[in-house]
């Protein structure tokens, strides 16, 4: 049986959960005050050793939730010895992707640093060399996606029967992404007697089976509904022409000033195409997606944390796990085939308390998808109009069009201080849902209506 906990009870204070003083030390080096409600749930199970199931959408601070206590547990076998004998794989994170892994490892490393546990990441799409050596030196920790270990396992690089603690960290894209044999063949590597963490973004049929075969008396903790959309993420869905699409998007960074916009297309190809042209219209872009080396995606994504992009377009598989703080709003310049991803991308912006917009364009063959997407997230999405400057594209539309400040064309964009924004929604503060209007469709941005709790969710790529 599950305990189902509830997150009404007040959040205690980092210091409150008996962490070793190293691990709390590097906690109060970030600059976390208050543990989030996943943490302050979640993190006295896990440091009392329990099985835990967590339903809670990446930028809800679920990676600290489980590395703060598993770090704990791990510090009696911490020691300093040279020798790799000492160092044994004892808690194993998997994750979907290689980009969330990077993430969860980084989060490990900050952590641990005034420790002497040592942690490894593996994945696929890069040398497998390095990685061996990595292994070989030890880690207590190894965060990896599943093929890549199970390569490692068959090299004999690693040996995983030490290990007391495992994480799945989204299980439900594991799930999606076929990986369930690849979970089955690692978890049979494991001993039986083990703690098991799981967190996904929904408990689904299928979650909880997983969660039954992997795990001993999960207590349940759940602190966003199913697919409800972000508090903190306003929507709005502009219909547009295909072929002004791309002039929306140097619209928008331009006048709005963004610097770091996440744009969603479904293809690689487009995502590519797309990129080259923003750089064309003087736009600092680049895109990330599968076909591209993993050093290619890593290097955008690092430009794009360092805030050297405005804009990262991006498939869904390359952007799942993405952990970008400050990502001020997302761009669905396709709509998904599938109306869970867009929750999924959207949970990109207004993360760990921020607000963030999310902006979907829709031409008419397309207006089907977003009907979807209001049945999954029970929400109407508000429509505007975008009003796009005269010359910036090729053909009429149902966008209004606007004089483009007598300059003519499209790269009178100026990158400096952002121009005034045509459309007056842009003059709006953000509102929080339960004030906003009923009535003024562009103003009632804050779509997930004060019934809907935060749930933001995931991505994932392997
Ligand atoms: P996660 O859901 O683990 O991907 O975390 C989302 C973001 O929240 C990360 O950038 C964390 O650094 C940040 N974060 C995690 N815990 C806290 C906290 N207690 N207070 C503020 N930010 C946090």
């Amino acid at each position: 049986m599950t305990d189902i906990i509830n997150i009404d009870t007040p959040a205690p204070t980092f210091s409150d959960f008996g962490l070793h003083p190293s691990i709390l030390q590097a906690v109060s080096e970030t600059g976390y005050t208050t543990p989030t409600p996943i943490q302050a749930q979640a993190m006295p199970m896990v440091m009392d050793g329990r099985d835990v199931m967590g339903a809670a959408q990446t930028g809800t601070g679920k990676t600290a939730a489980f590395t703060l206590p598993i770090l704990h547990r791990l510090m009696q076998f911490a020691n300093t010895s040279a020798s790799p004998a000492r160092h044994p794989v004892r808690a194993l994170i998997l994750t979907p992707t290689r980009e969330l892994a990077d993430q969860v490892a980084e989060s490990v490393t900050t952590y641990a640093k005034s420790t002497p546990l040592r942690s490894t990441v593996v994945f696929g799409g890069v040398d497998i060399g390095p990685q061996r050596e990595a292994l070989r030196r030890g880690c207590e920790i190894l965060i990896a996606t599943p093929g890549r270990l199970l390569d490692h396992v068959e090299q004999k690089n690693v040996n995983l029967s030490q290990v007391g603690i495992l994480v799945l960290d989204e299980a439900d894209r594991m799930l999606d992404m076929g990986f369930l044999p690849d979970l089955d063949r690692i978890v049979r590597l494991l001993p039986a007697k083990r703690q098991g963490l799981l967190f996904s973004a929904t408990f689904s049929n299928e979650i909880r089976k997983l969660g039954r075969s992997y795990l001993t008396a999960p207590a349940e903790i759940e602190v966003a509904a199913r697919n409800a959309t972000a508090d903190t993420v306003s929507q709005i869905a502009y219909p547009l022409a295909g072929n002004d699409k791309r002039a929306a998007v140097v619209h928008l960074v331009k006048s709005r000033g963004f610097n770091q916009v996440i744009v969603f297309s479904n293809t690689k190809i487009g995502t590519s195409r797309l990129a080259r042209e923003l750089v064309r219209d003087g736009v600092k872009a680049e895109s990330i997606h599968g076909d591209k080396s993993q050093l290619d995606r890593m290097k955008a994504l690092e430009a794009f944390k360092a805030g050297e992009l405005e804009v990262l377009v991006a498939t869904d598989v390359a952007a799942r796990g993405l952990d970008v703080a400050g990502v001020p709003c997302v761009i669905n310049y396709d709509l998904p085939y599938n109306a869970e991803d867009y929750v999924h991308r959207i949970g990109r912006t207004g993360r760990a308390g921020n607000t963030g917009e999310a902006i979907a364009f829709f031409a008419p063959e397309e207006e089907r998808y977003l009907l979807d997407i209001e049945k999954l997230i029970k929400t109407k999405i508000p429509r505007g109009q975008l009003a796009l400057p005269a010359s910036s594209s090729s053909s009429s539309s149902s966008s209004r069009r606007v004089p483009a400040g007598g300059r003519g064309e499209r790269r009178s964009y100026s990158s400096t201080a952002p121009a005034k924004p045509v459309d007056e929604f842009f003059y709006k503060p953000y509102v929080p849902s339960s004030s906003t209007g009923k009535t003024d469709a562009v103003r009632s941005k804050s779509v997930a209506t004060s019934t809907k709790k935060s749930v933001g969710i995931l991505l994932g790529g392997r």
